[in-house]
């Protein structure tokens, strides 16, 4: 194993100070790229990707929804996401796999350009941070709306629209606060600048639906899934800004930051301020999820080391 990283770009597994990104390549001027986040958990079946086939399928959605034709398939993409893993000798890591508009034109129009694919991976805590998702963090309402569907493809996951996210999540930041939280362009509540967002209310979870420009997060649909299964009421419909403090329960969900509570919105305690019953419950359930310790979540899981 070698000592620098080992990263895959465009077929090839090489050290990472090898990789050469030219200057004049279209995603770096005009965010012409698409890119996905997915975990791998260290199991009792070896390292194990969360939804492998989830995030390659959002990727190749992504991409599509831009105008790029990846230059790989799906069976391709999760080979290269093993054989990075296993490269590095990790057993638990985050994987990020990115896809960008190379060289060949300096036009708006990417379609001269070429297609570059590139994945890497590097242990990675929790986004929120092991006392966040213990605790709970504190939130506030960024003045900045998420994107919306008239301008951009909120559903895609791709590199310019985290512009609107740094936006949210420096005003926050500077602000005192953990995370930020966006209203749609309506004024109802869309996600976080990284994550999902749920609320709990009289026992029933409700979460933003697609109608309110959010990205549609692999770990929100296991969420909901988690939930019904243990016999919750899982909702998605349009949620109003006053329901998050008001909330019994508030929490976010995201491949980096998992699930973390919230326990403050806009300097109001959601409840006494401590991570409530169902969110604990669904987050206990998630993890065992994560780490292979339940049969019924079983098939979200890839063993990546041969066997
Ligand atoms: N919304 C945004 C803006 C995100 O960046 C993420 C993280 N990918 C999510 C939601 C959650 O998505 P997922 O659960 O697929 O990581």
């Amino acid at each position: 194993m070698s000592e620098e990283p080992v990263v895959w770009f465009n077929g090839e597994l090489m050290e990472l100070g090898e990789v050469r990104i030219p200057l004049l390549s279209h995603g770096l001027h005009y965010g012409t790229a698409v890119f996905e986040g997915m975990r791998v958990y260290d199991t009792a079946r070896g390292p194990a990707a969360f939804r492998l086939d989830a995030h390659v399928a959002r990727l190749l959605r992504s991409a599509e929804l831009y105008y790029m034709p990846l230059p790989w398939s799906a069976e391709q993409l999760r080979e290269a996401t093993r054989a990075v893993v296993l490269a590095n000798g990790l057993r638990a890591c985050y994987v990020r796999t990115l896809a960008f508009r190379g060289t060949g034109t300096m036009a708006v129009s990417p379609l001269a350009a070429s297609v570059e694919v590139a994945i890497a991976a590097w242990e990675w805590a929790s986004y929120l941070g092991d006392e966040g998702k213990r605790d709970g963090v504190r939130a506030k309402v960024s003045s900045w709306r998420r994107i919306g569907g008239d301008a951009l493809v909120p559903a895609a996951k791709a590199s310019g629209h985290y512009l609107n996210s740094v936006l949210a999540k420096v005003e926050t930041e500077r602000a005192g606060y953990d995370e930020g939280i966006l209203l749609d362009s309506r004024g109802m509540v869309s996600e976080g600048t990284g994550e999902n967002i749920f609320v709990v209310q009289d026992g029933i979870l409700s979460t933003p639906a697609l109608t309110s420009s959010i990205l549609p997060g692999i770990t929100r649909t296991a969420v909901i899934e988690i939930a019904r299964t243990l016999g919750v009421e899982a909702r998605e419909r349009d949620v109003a800004r006053a329901e998050l403090a008001s909330a019994d329960e508030l929490f976010v969900t995201g491949t980096a930051a998992e699930l973390t509570p919230v326990r403050e919105v806009d300097d109001i305690a959601v409840s006494d301020g401590r991570p409530g019953p169902l969110t604990l419950r669904i987050q206990a359930a998630l993890e065992d999820a994560f780490h292979g310790r339940d049969p019924r979540w079983a098939h979200w899981l890839d063993p990546l080391e041969p066997r």
